[in-house]
Parts: structure tokens; sequence; C-alpha cells
């Protein structure tokens, strides 16, 4: 008898472990797939997990995700949340999870990917001279077991309403430009974000960018790669001094894509520091230029081996705003012009050319 009730109890342990772990099998982990903050909004997206009852959000302005404040979401098809009223100028942490309840219980999932929404700080090196910084870019950490713990701040080119009516500082010295380009040369003031040029069949750089800059994120987050995505959405209120501000301070290399204006799809390059003295000595483009010329020289090598075409020598010597306040490699690469195609093999073809370009700085 005694014999019988402990391989009952045997069989009953063996059932109910398997029924555990059927139920937490059960239920996959959500991807966190967009995050990024317009005004004192937050928006949270993850993809669906079916099955499920509905998902939880945490939140915590610890990187540990100590303290955190949780969120519940009902509903399998709820995959999208925002957090109101926001702090702008501190960092959120977020998580999102999915839990299920059967008879009463709840089992929930782990904890997906991390993303951190920045704050503004006004504090920071050269922030005094964005004028405007309103909206918050995101930061996706790649959680795979090929994290490398390198950031990449993927800038998606334009894409700020009301950006080319405001003007900023060209240089952070308040220095006259050495050469021309959209903004004159001698100019001190340039608009803060301009509006970009348009395809010949009508669609927006500032739409084409965004596209690659989403492709681009996914492939650096498989390779292992943390990436700061700048712009999520057709507008972010960041003009290009808070852009690259917040590169200095959260990402080792700054790349922003960009078309050319030019109409015959002559192939992609990058914008290299001109061989002006004058700016060549100017701070911080005097400690960096030879580490964005390192930068853009590997991007295009990888765009060679992914089979991009090239233009010409591959760059063109420009003094702009991004690379003039750039404190970390820092490169404008402009991958194609308003004649180059855009679709989604050509976008996955320079995702993967920035990336065997990244992988080759070592
Ligand atoms: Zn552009």
């Amino acid at each position: 008898m005694k014999r019988r009730i402990t391989t009952l109890l045997v069989l009953a342990i063996i059932i109910s472990s398997v029924t555990w772990t059927k139920a937490r099998a059960a239920l996959t982990a959500p991807t966190l797939t967009q995050a990024y903050r317009k005004s004192d909004t937050i928006t949270v997206k993850w993809e669906k997990i079916s099955g499920v009852t509905g998902y939880q959000v945490r939140y915590s302005f610890d990187e540990d995700m100590a303290e955190p404040v949780k969120i519940k979401v009902k509903g399998r098809k709820n995959n999208k949340t925002a957090i109101e009223k926001a702090d702008t100028t501190k960092n959120y942490f977020i998580q999102v999870r999915a839990y299920k309840v059967t008879d009463g219980k709840t089992t929930v999932s782990r904890w997906s990917n991390k993303v951190c929404v920045l704050g503004w700080d006004k504090t920071a090196e050269y922030a005094k001279n964005s004028k405007i910084h309103e909206d918050g870019a995101c930061i996706y950490y790649a959680s795979g077991k090929n994290a490398t713990g390198i950031t990449v701040c993927v800038n998606a080119g334009h894409g700020t309403a009301g950006g080319n009516k405001v003007k900023t500082l060209c240089h952070p010295d308040g220095s006259p430009k050495v050469t021309g380009g959209s903004t004159a040369k001698g100019a001190k003031e340039a608009a803060a974000v301009s509006s970009g040029t348009t395809f010949l069949d009508g669609i927006t750089e500032a739409a084409v960018t965004l596209e690659l800059a989403k492709a681009v994120k996914e492939k650096l987050l498989a390779e292992g790669y943390n990436v700061l995505m700048i712009r999520s959405t057709s507008d972010i209120q960041l003009d290009n001094v808070a852009r690259t501000v917040l590169a200095n301070n959260y990402a080792d290399y700054h790349i922003a894509l960009h078309y050319d204006s030019s109409e015959n799809d002559k192939g992609a390059f990058y914008i290299s520091v001109p061989d002006n003295k004058t700016y060549r000595n100017m701070n911080p483009v005097s400690e960096n230029y030879k580490k964005h010329h390192k930068l853009g020289d590997a991007l295009l090598s990888g765009f060679r081996e992914a089979g991009v075409k090239i233009w010409s020598s591959g760059k063109m010597a420009l003094d702009l705003t991004q690379t003039s306040y750039s404190t970390i490699p820092s490169v404008d690469v402009e991958v194609g012009d308003r004649a180059s195609a855009h679709d989604e093999k050509t976008l996955k073809k320079i995702s993967e050319g920035t990336a065997c370009g990244i992988k080759k700085l070592k």
C-alpha cells in the first residue's frame, strides 16, 4: 500500500511538472519592437503572442530594473501601450512580458528584450546649442548570446517637421562653415533639420531613410549590437545638434542615413572631413576626424562586400553640423540618390553592408 502511494506521488509530481513546463513553454516572451517619446508620452509596442490573456509592461529609471512601475494591458491583441506624463529629463528602461490566466492561476513569460527611451539632459556637452529636443529617441539592447555591448546610433536623416524653419549654429564655437553644401560657405547658422530631397518616384528621402534605418536596426541587433534609433516614426522633434548630442552620450558609432540630391543613381559615398586647417583644428573635429574617416572607410568596405554600388572614391568632403559636433566616430552616409531603388531587397543589402562595415572596426 505504502509503495502504491509513493508511486502515485511520484506520478503526480511528474504530471504536475510536465503541466508546469508546458504552461511555461507555451508562454513565449514577446519582443519589444518599438518605443519612442513624443513630448511627454512614451509609446511602447511589441509583437502579439497567441493564446495569452494579456501583457504586462514595466519601466524603471534604473538599468537593472529596480523599483519598476508595472502596467497591465489586458487582451491578446492589445500589443501597444502609452506611458503618459513621462518625465522628459529621465531615461526610461522598459520591458514587456505576456501572462495567461488558466483556472484562476496566472502564469507569466520571461521579460522581453530591454529598451531605453532617452530623456533630454540639458547639461550634456553642446546641449545648449540644440533648439529642438522635445521628443525622445530609443536604445534597443541586443539580447542574444552574441551581444557585443557596442551601441550604434542609427540616425534616419531628416523627418523633423518645422526643422527647416529653425536655425542652429553650424559649429559649436559659432565659427563660419568652411565649405558649401545645403548651407553656403561662410554661414554661421544652418537649418536645424533640413527637409531633405524627394525621389524621382515622389517618395520623400525622410520616408526612405526611416525604412532603411529599421532594416539596419534589425540587422545590427541580430549581429549583437545595441542600436540607438534616433527616429522611429515620420516625425521626431530632435534637431541635428540634439541627435549628435544623444549619439555622443549613448553610442560608440554614429551613422546618419541619407540619399543625395543627384539623379543618376551614382552610388553610395560618405561625407568626409574637409582638408581645411581651421576646421580640422576646431574642437571636437580635431580629436575625432580620423575616427570619422575610419568609420566611413569601414562602411565603404562593408558596402562593397554586400554588393552596394559605390560612387567614385566613395567620399565627398563637406563641413556638416553632425561632424562639427561629434565626439565619437561619426559619418553621414549618402547610400544612393533620387534615382536609386529603395525596395525591401535593396534596403536589406545596404543594411547588410552596414553591419559588415561595423564588424570590421575592432
Ligand atoms: Zn539627406
